[in-house]
């Protein structure tokens, strides 16, 4: 199969009707004038394997025994590069705030871990799958996503592919023009 190019994966998102603009609160507390809601595409599996598969071609070199998601958002494209990559896949979930491996999930000593999300911004939840992933006795080799807005600042300490990048900028809240301007923040899919 063809890699997907940037433009490709931005044209599937757009037609999904994925690709959101107005003023929204993402999960990292960053306010942002777009959004993209990846659970639109990766509700079509056809969609969804097609990304897993072409972001599983940008990893295959580190060599991942494991791919590891933080819920929810992560687990579906997860499961897909892990499929493409021929490895299992296990998801961290909030337990008290905190990201933990629950439901028996385990990494075995020294098994080489690969993060994957749908989209990173700040990368503070792909860094704290990679602490739960360290702590577990994984050594993680890399981290992907669907989507890049993180604009280059994601800060990642190991090597990090993404399918496309998107420019949205982001405010904190109490420096957000859009909230300067009267509007309120939404979050994105919930009921407004
Ligand atoms: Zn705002």
């Amino acid at each position: 199969m063809a890699a997907l190019t940037s433009t490709q994966v931005l044209d599937l998102f757009r037609r999904v009707g994925a690709l959101l603009e107005g003023h929204f609160k993402l999960s990292s507390g960053l306010h942002s004038p777009g959004f993209m809601q990846s659970a639109l595409v990766l509700q079509h599996p056809r969609e969804a394997a097609a990304l897993g598969a072409a972001l599983a071609d940008a990893v295959r070199p580190l060599g991942a025994d494991l791919v590891m998601s933080p819920a929810l958002g992560g687990i579906v494209i997860g499961q897909e590069v892990a499929r493409a990559l021929d490895v299992p896949a296990i998801f961290a979930e909030r337990q008290d705030g905190a990201l933990a491996l629950r439901r028996g999930f385990t990494v075995a000593p020294g098994a080489r871990v690969l993060v994957v999300e749908d989209v990173v911004t700040t990368g503070g939840s792909t860094r704290e799958t990679m602490d739960v992933a360290t702590r577990a006795g994984g050594v993680v080799v890399g981290a992907g996503s669907i989507i890049d807005r993180s604009g280059g600042n994601q800060g990642l300490s190991v090597p990090y592919s993404s399918l496309a990048q998107v420019a949205f900028p982001t405010y904190q809240p109490d420096a957000c023009p859009l909230c300067a301007a009267g509007s309120t923040a939404i979050k994105p899919g919930s009921r407004a």
